[in-house]
């Protein structure tokens, strides 16, 4: 048989879920229990949740776009407001901003890590700064404690964009800990899923008893508590609010997909550490790694090109693909997007760099290390000029 004729191995995705049939049962479940909107399993989830990020207060919502949008409505942030954001990042970060009809703008990142540091931060505030959303990008943890240091005496309060960084973490505490607001998502690109999600955690009773009031159209009493209680008495809009809600049929599937979070961390980590151990030797690559203040859950495993790589990264890409390894392009700029072209023009160096110059490989949950061993081939041979 010659190589023509061989049969083509598969394709070997970028990312795949770790579903199985636990979630399914328990979708199942919540199917035939009859109640599939926002009831006991989001309650149950809310309180699993927290209890594994070690956070006192965590409130299920639609995804992590809503999580977001409503921390920054719940700190008062609105229009005539800036917020300083990263524009390295998924452009939902940007868009939550102007969601409350404040402005976003756009700060510059670490070339190592990816995230805000203070000195990006400071240059990006403005007299009108009302808030900063700090992401930790692709799972990376942000030095939240350098950056308290600087908008704490300020006043200017952190949100935490933790989209990507469910079992990282910051300080020897999972990072949400020690957040005044975090959201997390449940996206199918993110570790644990649940379809569609997001968690807002907050170590604030009646910052979560308000969170819970806002996701579900300002009502003073949950339609699930509402339904339990037999209760008749009306209840009350108390301030304007949202359907940010999440369903019991997606609780029940993010309740089975917590259990799997340290397996998913160990075996990421694991992987990771081997297509470090396996890329070595290749001169100027840069692989993502934990900083020195905590550990990441390798969300995505992103590489840095050299700046004078002999093959470009799109290149690259188109490589590997054709060897039937799907990388991707890094992390995105929102800054140099259509959406964001009413911003003033700024200069991100490390971001722009970063965005052009960085994919990431192939990692998911059920990888061997034969397909694992397949990728870093195709990478080899597609930086050979
Ligand atoms: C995925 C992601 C989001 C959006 O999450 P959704 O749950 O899809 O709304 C926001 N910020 C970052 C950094 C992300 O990676």
């Amino acid at each position: 048989m010659t190589a023509l004729d061989a049969p083509a191995l598969p394709v070997i995705p970028v990312m795949k879920p770790w579903l199985g049939e636990e979630e399914a049962a328990a979708a199942a479940e919540a199917v035939a229990s009859g109640w599939v909107a926002q009831g006991p399993r989001v309650r149950a989830f809310e309180e699993a949740f927290a209890r594994r990020v070690g956070a006192a207060e965590a409130v299920a919502v639609s995804n992590c776009t809503t999580a977001l949008h409503l921390a920054l409505h719940l700190l008062g942030v609105g229009p005539g407001d800036d917020v300083v954001v990263p524009s390295f990042s998924f452009i939902a970060t940007a868009n939550a901003v102007r969601h409350v009809g404040a402005q976003p703008v756009f700060a510059d990142v670490d070339l190592v890590t990816g995230n805000l540091t203070p000195g990006t931060v400071e240059a990006a505030l403005t007299p009108r700064t009302r808030a900063v959303v700090v992401v930790h990008q692709a799972g990376v943890p942000a030095d939240t404690a350098a950056l308290g240091a600087l908008l704490e005496p300020r006043g200017i309060p952190v949100v935490e964009d933790a989209a990507c960084a469910i079992g990282s973490t910051l300080f020897g505490r999972p990072v949400g800990a020690g957040a005044q607001l975090a959201a997390f998502s449940f996206h199918p690109r993110k570790l644990v899923t649940t379809g569609e999600g997001g968690m807002l955690v907050t170590p604030s009773a009646d910052v979560a008893a308000r969170a819970r009031r806002l996701r579900e159209h300002g009502m003073s009493v949950s339609a699930a508590d509402r339904h339990a209680s037999g209760s008749v008495a009306p209840e009350q809009y108390l301030e304007p609010g949202f359907n940010f809600r999440m369903t019991d049929v997606q609780a029940a599937i993010g309740l089975v997909q917590l259990t799997r979070l340290d397996a998913m961390v160990a075996r990421r980590r694991e992987l990771a550490a081997r297509y470090r151990a396996l890329l070595a030797d290749l001169p100027g690559l840069r692989l993502v790694d934990d900083p020195s203040w905590g550990t990441t859950n390798v969300q995505s495993c992103w590489l840095l090109l050299p700046e004078d790589a002999p093959v470009g990264r799109d290149a690259v890409l188109a490589r590997m693909s054709a060897a039937g390894v799907s990388g991707r392009r890094g992390i995105m700029a929102a800054h140099l997007e259509p959406a964001y072209a009413d911003r003033p023009r700024v200069s991100l160096p490390a971001t722009e760099r970063l965005t052009a110059d960085s994919l990431v490989l192939p990692l998911f949950h059920q990888m061997t290390e034969g397909e694992q061993d397949r990728v870093v081939d195709a990478l080899r041979a597609a930086l050979v000029p």
